[in-house]
């Protein structure tokens, strides 16, 4: 825990749907800017039990603690602390100074292109290969949760609110909290959906709306019965590793490890047979 007042809060930096994000500097120690999240304890009531807690911690907490011990991964934003606070749990958080939620930077960006697009999957690749080796599914993969810091576009998973453990069992449909135009046919249709699937179809959707500036599906009918609309002037490379992100069979759809060592990812791999 901390002391709030300890803490010279400052501005708004993010709006969310429990709450808000402010920016605050530690009294004594000025240059110590971190950001503060605000949870509507009413709002956002999933508790989950962890090791060395005698009471079940807020779900959000759980899942990053999962990824605070060191080593810990530079795409991933850092837990620095928590604290109950009238109706609110407060978490400290890493302050990402001079950064974009990606959505915001594709607007601003006039095109993204190929290069920086690549940049940019390769350590979401990363964050979301430590998340699953810590157990962890986010569980909210999209834009509004992705962190870029200018000008060089180091990028930060943030939001693990929808996150939940991976075990040896497979996740209950009816759990999936993501956004509805990220999500997968499978959650539409079927009482249960495994995590690494997911994981891949929404890093597709994430690479997609790098490339087009816009998302592939509406709605959950386009995501059911239509295809993405892929830039034909993209290398064939992209639009193969995008086309293949989307097939909409989960046990068909590229592994996470196929996407990292995908032809458009690393050049390197040798070309299929
Ligand atoms: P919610 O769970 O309500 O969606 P998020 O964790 O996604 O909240 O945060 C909401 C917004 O606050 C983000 O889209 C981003 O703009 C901003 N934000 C969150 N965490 C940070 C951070 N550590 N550094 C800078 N900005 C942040
Ligand atoms: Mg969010
Ligand atoms: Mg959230």
């Amino acid at each position: 825990g901390f002391d709030l007042s300890d803490f010279e809060v400052g501005a708004v930096i993010g709006e969310g749907a429990f709450g808000q994000v402010f920016v605050a500097s530690h009294k004594l120690r000025k240059s110590e800017k971190v950001a503060l999240k605000f949870i509507n304890k009413n709002e956002d009531d999933r508790y989950l039990d962890i090791d060395g807690h005698s009471t079940p911690v807020l779900a959000e907490v759980a899942m990053m603690l999962k990824l605070m011990n060191a080593p810990q991964c530079p795409n991933i934003i850092g837990l620095h602390d928590w604290v109950e606070y009238e109706n609110n749990f407060i978490l400290s958080l890493e302050y990402a100074e001079s950064c974009q939620t990606l959505d915001q930077y594709i607007n601003d960006t006039v095109d993204v292109g190929e290069k920086r697009a690549r940049q940019l999957m390769c350590q979401l690749i990363q964050a979301v290969k430590f998340c699953t080796e810590r157990g962890v599914f986010h569980g909210d993969i999209h834009t509004e949760n992705i962190l870029v810091t200018q000008p060089r576009l180091q990028l930060k998973l943030i939001d693990f609110g929808c996150a939940w453990p991976i075990t040896s069992e497979p996740f209950n449909s009816d759990d999936y909290r993501g956004a509805i135009i990220c999500t997968p046919p499978e959650i539409f249709m079927g009482p249960i959906f495994h995590a690494d699937p997911v994981n891949v179809w929404t890093i597709g959707i994430v690479l997609y709306e790098i490339l087009h500036a816009d998302l592939p599906f509406d709605d959950e009918d386009s995501i059911m019965f239509q295809s993405a609309e892929i830039r034909p002037r993209l290398s064939t490379e992209c639009q193969d590793m995008i086309s293949q992100c989307f097939i909409r069979n989960p046990v068909n759809r590229l592994k996470l490890h196929e996407v990292e060592e995908h032809q458009w990812i690393n050049p390197k791999t040798p070309n299929p047979v």
